[in-house]
């Protein structure tokens, strides 16, 4: 019997057609397709002829739990010859396991390949028009955990993210007040500009922004999933959305 693969695949930032092309034929030719609640339902309907397992976190699961029946499936399935898809949101590697899970397949000795989709880091600023670089104001980024993982007591360098130019956090809504009172705390200005984007690229897009000093209060109504961007580069969006307002033009924005 031939042995399956397992392939590990970003899914993007939300809107399915952020998909890529491989994504697209994977899922397609896909046996067995294990996805996260992030990724859309549009997406998962490609996998036309796979068996779909919903591994998404619930309220309340153990996660070491959960990893351990996810591993325990792909490898299952991969060994009994079928093709496993592993859907994940945005990119494999960024704050998503897929290096966790990749090293695990090896282990196993388990044919496996990483498929590259678009972090949300980058694209939720995006879809608000904010550049996580741009020339003369940033000239470099960093994306931090929002949240501790298990194994990573210190698993925020404050000092890092209060000077690099643009600082992005994920999964960090929940603890906002605690990442603007860490980031000023370490030396960033309160007037450093800050934006917060719920499920970017979807149409439910939501956009809050403000500066350290008030984001807190002007962000009270986002939710997660969402992305922080703290830095200068959020006054680009500014810049942009009042030429637009000047020139009529309303197509560069999404929502928000
Ligand atoms: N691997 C993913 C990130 C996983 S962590 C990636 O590369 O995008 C999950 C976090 O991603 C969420 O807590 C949120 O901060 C961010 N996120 C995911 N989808 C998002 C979206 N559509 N808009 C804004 N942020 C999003």
């Amino acid at each position: 019997m031939k042995a399956g693969k397992v392939y590990l695949i970003g899914a993007g930032p939300g809107a399915p057609d952020l998909l890529t092309l491989r994504a697209y034929r994977l899922l397609q030719e896909a046996d067995i397709l294990l996805y996260d609640r992030l990724v859309d339902p549009e997406v998962v309907a490609m996998a036309t002829s796979a068996e779909k397992i919903f591994v998404g976190k619930n309220k309340g699961d153990d996660m070491q739990k959960r990893q351990e029946r996810i591993f325990a499936l792909m490898i299952g399935h991969a060994q009994a010859g079928r093709n496993v898809v592993r859907l994940k949101g945005g990119d494999p590697f960024v704050f998503g396991r897929g290096g966790e899970e990749l090293m695990v397949l090896a282990e196993a000795g388990v044919a496996g390949e990483v498929v590259p989709g678009i972090s949300s880091s980058v694209a939720a600023p995006e879809a608000a028009l904010v550049p996580v670089t741009y020339r003369g104001i940033s000239a470099s980024f960093g994306v931090f955990a929002g949240q501790p993982g298990t194994r990573n007591p210190a698993y925020i360098d404050w000092t890092a993210a209060a000077r690099i130019g643009t600082a992005v956090f994920l999964m960090g809504v929940e603890r906002l007040e605690t990442i603007v009172a860490k980031l000023i705390e370490h030396g960033r200005s309160e007037d450093t500009p800050v934006a917060l984007i719920e499920r970017g690229t979807l149409p439910e897009q939501k956009v809050a922004t403000g500066t350290l000093a008030d984001i807190v209060e002007q962000a009270a109504h986002i939710a997660a999933p969402a992305t922080i961007v703290v830095g200068e580069v959020v006054r680009v969006r500014e810049r942009l959305l009042a030429l637009q307002q000047l020139s009529g033009e309303t197509q560069w924005v999404a929502a928000g």
